[in-house]
Parts: structure tokens; sequence; C-alpha cells
């Protein structure tokens, strides 16, 4: 590796841009990260920052904030229509979608920028309309206008990505779940408890209401389509859908559309899993969901994009040649993508059932799962907290110790 400062641009500003910006930069290289939107995107429920992301979290000494940000969950409820609970699972036992450090994603989004923005350019209401690449340089030319030359260009903006698409084409691949799921931020009531709630409507409608720390609450609403229809429409009519589909589904469901009806900060795409032949091309190379999204039913996007960030960025410290640290990058990665990109049989269709019989097998059998007998199996069988720290499936994270 040469002494001279190698200059990166990285597209997307949210969890694996930001972290692959903070290990850049600390190993001495230049970045820039450009970020479609016009400010830091804050929205979405909670996610987790377990196993090897945690980690990594306290290897940039974020973990006491993260930790300081939780959303104070208590664990996750399964209620039927009036709201009884007919499962529970407590924070970090097996089964609860709740983890020690939950945290809700704009949170750790604001983290990350806080720990970055004094070092590294961030370049926000642009992205990257045309991209070049020869044995000297990347030649970037911007939506605004402007035409830059760096080193190595990343895409880390996410399952959409477009800058994987002017790097790669169609060649990676988008597989739709045939499950669509909408995200926004609500008006906490006093009957929100500070519990996730799961319910599970009938004609395949899943409803999930999680609190945070910021005194609102936020939804889910997800529903299985055979599919892919909704992602290019606009905010308009996804809101009408979402009205529509959510008539009739019994519990929060009237609340959660009259917040649709007034929402601000409303996400809806389908849900699918990114599977790319390679992911890096010369100059170019992918990270994060743009590069192998799990897709959100795994709960392990958040941790996929900070892991492959770190060594992503550790490679390209170690490597003199770009070349190799993709390649290793690629090699230590693609087996930890491929076991979490791995569903169970019938996830995520078994979760969504159509008729109310369906509904109630359901809620029967997550009642069987919470209770003490197989809680306290599922203990006994899995791996103490220290143990899966450090491990990508079974693979210890790598440590990195540039020359400089
Ligand atoms: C608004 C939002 C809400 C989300 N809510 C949830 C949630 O509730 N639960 C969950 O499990 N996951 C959610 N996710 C996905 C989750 O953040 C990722 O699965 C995971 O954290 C991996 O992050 P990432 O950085 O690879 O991609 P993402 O988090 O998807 O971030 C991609 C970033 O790139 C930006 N971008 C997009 N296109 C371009 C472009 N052409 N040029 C430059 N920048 C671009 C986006 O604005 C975004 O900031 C959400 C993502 C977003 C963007």
């Amino acid at each position: 590796m040469t002494k001279q400062k190698q200059k990166v641009l990285i597209a997307g500003a949210s969890i694996a841009g930001p972290t692959l910006a903070y290990w850049l930069h600390q190993y001495g290289f230049e970045v820039t990260l450009v970020e479609r939107a016009t400010s830091l995107r804050l929205g979405g429920q909670s996610i987790d920052v377990n196993g090897p992301a945690r980690k990594i979290a306290r290897l940039m000494g974020i973990e006491e904030e993260i930790r300081a940000a939780n959303t104070g969950e208590l664990g996750t409820h399964w209620v039927d229509k009036s709201n009884q609970v007919k499962a529970s699972f407590p924070r970090e036992g097996a089964g609860s979608l709740t983890q020690e450090l939950e945290i809700v994603r704009g949170d750790l989004v604001t983290i990350l920028y806080e720990h970055t923005k004094e070092h590294v350019t961030y370049r926000f209401d642009d992205q990257i309309s045309h991209l070049q690449q020869d044995d000297q340089q990347a030649t970037v030319t911007f939506a605004s206008g402007s035409t830059e030359s760096y080193d190595l260009v990343i895409a880390a903006d996410g399952i959409r990505s477009k800058t994987r698409q002017l790097m790669f084409g169609d060649e990676p691949v988008f597989n739709y779940l045939g499950l669509c799921t909408a995200y926004l931020t609500i008006a906490k009531t006093e009957t929100d408890p500070n519990w996730a709630r799961w319910y599970t409507a009938d004609d395949s409608r899943v409803l999930l209401l999680r609190p945070d720390r910021q005194g609102t609450t936020r939804a889910s609403f997800s529903f299985l389509v055979p599919e892919e229809a909704y992602n290019q429409l606009d905010r308009a009519n996804k809101k009408a859908i979402l009205i529509e589909r959510l008539a009739g589904a019994g519990w929060e469901a009237d609340r959660l559309a009259q917040e649709v009806e007034k929402s601000e900060d409303i996400y809806l795409d389908g849900v699918g899993q990114i599977k790319a032949p390679r992911w890096s091309l010369n100059r170019f190379a992918m990270v994060g969901d743009a590069a192998y999204c799990p897709g959100p039913i795994t709960g392990k996007g958040t941790t996929l994009a900070m892991v492959g960030a770190y060594i992503l960025a550790g490679e390209l410290a170690t490597h003199p040649q770009y070349a190799d640290a993709f390649a290793r990058y690629e090699r230590i990665m693609r087996p930890y993508v491929e076991s979490v990109q791995k569903l169970p049989p019938g996830v995520p269709r078994l979760a969504y059932p159509k008729t109310a019989l369906g509904v109630s097998v359901v809620n029967t059998v997550m009642g069987i799962l919470a209770s003490e007998p197989v809680q306290k199996m599922a203990r006994v069988l899995g791996s103490s907290e220290t143990e899966k720290e450090e491990r990508m499936d079974g693979t210890p994270l790598p440590e990195y110790k540039p020359a400089y």
C-alpha cells in the first residue's frame, strides 16, 4: 500500500456507507459519501446490532451510544383481534424480536453520521448519474452536473441501488419473496405498551407496532402479494393501496389506516433478496443491501452491512492491490451472506395465513414456542453471547492491523 491517500467515493449514507467511511478514514483513505436524499433518512423501525456487528460497534467506540439509545422495548407480544396476548417473548429470549442492542434505525444512522462527519465529505441531494473506469481511475458524473475522479467507487445505496445498476447492469438480481412491507411512524397512544405487538390478521396480513424512545410508535404493515407490484408507485397511490389492504383487518388497523392517510415518512416496498454473482468489477464494488440484501425477515440486514463494510475496509487497508482486497472481501463474506440468505422452507408464507383458522393455528404455535419448556430447551441449545459475538456463522471476525 502506498502512503499516498487513495480517494474513495461511496454512494449511500445509511448503515453500510458510513460504517465503511469510518473504517476507511481510520486507515488513511480520503472518503466522500454521496447521498441522494436531502438529509439523512431516519425512518424505519428497530434494528438489531448483534453478533459480529456488536463487536464492530465496540471497535468503533459506539457500543455505549447504541446502548444508551435503546428503544426500551421489553419484548414481543403476539396478540389477537381483542389485543389478548397469545404468546410472550421477553427481550433476548429465544424467538424474541427484541435484542439487547435494540435501536431505532434512524438513531443508528445518526450515530454513524456523527462519528464520520468531521473526517468524511458528505454530499447530500446528489447521486451518481454516470460511471466510467480505466487503469488509472474511476470517473464519476454526478446528477448535479460535476465530474470527478476517484480511485475506487463503492455502491452502498440499498436494495434498489441505482449505482449497482450503473456498475453491473442487470447481472445482480432482486429475488422477490412475495411480500410487501410498509413502515411508518405514528402517534403513540396510552394503550401502546413498551412491548412490540405483533398481530396476524386473515387474508395474509401482519401488523407490528413497536415503541421508540422519541415518544412515537413505529408501525409496519406487511402482506403477501404474489407479483411485485408497488415499488414504482407514487406516495399517494401507495397510501391508497395500504388503506385498502388494511380494511377489515381488525385490531389497530383502523388507527393505522388513519395514520397512513396523514403520514409524511411512509415507506412501502417489496421484500426481496439481492443475489449477485460478483461484488466487484475493477475499481467498483458493492456493500450492504446493495450487494446482498437478505431481506428484513432475517433480521440481519444491518449486521451484514456493518460486517461487510468492516471487512471491505480492512482488506483494502491491508492489500496494496485493490483487486486482491476485493477478492478477499468476497471470499470471507460470501459464505456468511449465503448462510444468512438461506430461508427456512415456507418463509415468509407460513407466517401469513389466509383464513381465520390459519390465524388461530399461527397463534397457537407461537404460544407453544413461547412456553417455558421450549424456551428452556432453546437456552440449552443456544450458544452463549460471547461465543456468538465474534463469529460470522462460526467463522471469527478478521482482525486488521494495517501497516501504517
Ligand atoms: C428509509 C428506510 C427505512 C428502513 N426501515 C427498515 C426497518 O424498519 N427495518 C429493517 O429491517 N430495515 C429497514 N431498512 C433497511 C435497512 O436500513 C437495511 O436493510 C440495512 O441496515 C442495510 O443498510 P444499507 O446501508 O446497506 O442500505 P439502506 O439502509 O437501504 O440505505 C441506502 C441509502 O442509500 C441512499 N440512496 C438510495 N439510492 C441512492 C443513490 N442512487 N445515490 C446515493 N444514495 C442513494 C438511501 O437514501 C439510503 O440512505 C430501511 C431502509 C431505509 C432507507
